[in-house]
């Protein structure tokens, strides 16, 4: 009977991750394994990763050739260092995430790893060197511990515990009715959104990728999660190359590099305090964001209108 409904999960996650944006790429890729029109060039070599630098160079890319997206994007992240997107939500913050992945080829310009193009190396070897958190994970209707092990094949129970004891998931999958082999997803136990991202998390360190893709999340968590997903989430960036797509300025202050992009364009660079004090679409960002922070603060001191 299982495998009667593999093939209903599979339209279904599909597509629910086509209406979330593809934000979970791997498990899309894992599922459909890849788009017809992005296969291995002839001759394809397995990627090498020795640090792990990501470097764009002057990147054109339109979902459709006629509508260009990015229009000659440019960054280098070195090898282990931390690059942080930010911009007004259309930018093209997670359409340079989908590119590192070769989701997609672009129209000019080149993406390399440690020198060597994305497209031209085979994309299983491109796929294993990056890992992605995405901001809101896809579910296996399958076990949590099947959730997390999918991340690295043959992966022991042992690692995976392990895995989940670094993400701060293993306590609450103790609490489950059947620990490690309770089953969640659409006709499982439902997670919410910090479960899910802490789930990403223990998956992601069990694949233990040189390269790492965070999409931050969009949506709210409590604060107290937040602080507890941002704390894991900068232990695993330490030692990586990690692109961060920011939604919330508060999580970019200490990259290595913060890019804004606007309308496809990369309008400004450098680190936070220099932004702020170029006084220019960042910071303008930034005193909004800290303008919504300082009224959330606010709210109980306000008493509601009689
Ligand atoms: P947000 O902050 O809202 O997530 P973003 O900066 O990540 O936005 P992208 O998702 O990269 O923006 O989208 C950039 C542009 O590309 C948008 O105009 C969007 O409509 C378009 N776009 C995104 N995905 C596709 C797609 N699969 N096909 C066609 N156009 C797309």
């Amino acid at each position: 009977l299982a495998q009667l409904f593999r093939p209903l999960d599979l339209l279904g996650m599909v597509y629910r991750t086509i209406r979330q944006g593809l934000i979970d790429m791997e498990a899309m890729y894992r599922l459909i394994d890849t788009r017809a029109e992005i296969a291995d060039k002839p001759g394809a070599v397995d990627l090498h990763v020795e640090g792990g630098e990501v470097r764009f160079q002057d990147v054109r890319f339109g979902y459709d050739p006629e509508r260009e997206i990015l229009h000659g994007v440019s960054f280098t992240v070195p090898a282990g260092r931390t690059l942080a997107i930010v911009g007004p939500s259309g930018a093209g913050k997670s359409t340079i995430a989908r590119i590192l992945f070769r989701f997609y080829d672009i129209q000019a310009g080149r993406v390399t790893i440690d020198g060597q193009d994305v497209a031209s190396v085979t994309q299983q070897s491109l796929r294993a060197a990056i890992g992605i958190v995405p901001q809101d994970m896809v579910l296996f209707n399958d076990t949590i511990g099947y959730n997390i092990g999918y991340g690295r094949e043959g992966a022991t129970q042992a690692q995976i515990e392990a895995a989940a004891r670094a993400a701060s998931i293993h306590d609450f999958i103790m609490t489950l009715p059947q620990d490690y082999d309770t089953r969640v997803g659409e006709r499982g136990l439902k997670l919410s959104g910090g479960e899910k991202q802490r789930v990403a998390i223990a998956r992601t360190l069990l694949k233990n990728p040189p390269v790492l893709i965070l999409d931050e999340a969009t949506s709210a968590l409590d604060s107290r999660t937040e602080t507890e997903i941002q704390t894991v989430l900068r232990d695993i960036s330490r030692r990586r190359t990690t692109i961060v797509v920011a939604h919330r300025l508060s999580t970019v202050v200490d990259a290595d590099e913060i890019i804004v992009l606007e309308q496809g364009y990369v309008v400004e660079r450098g680190r936070h305090a220099d932004l702020v004090r170029a006084d220019g679409l960042y910071a303008t960002m930034w005193a909004r964001q800290a303008a919504e922070r300082d009224d959330m603060a606010m709210e109980p001191a306000i008493p509601d209108p009689v």
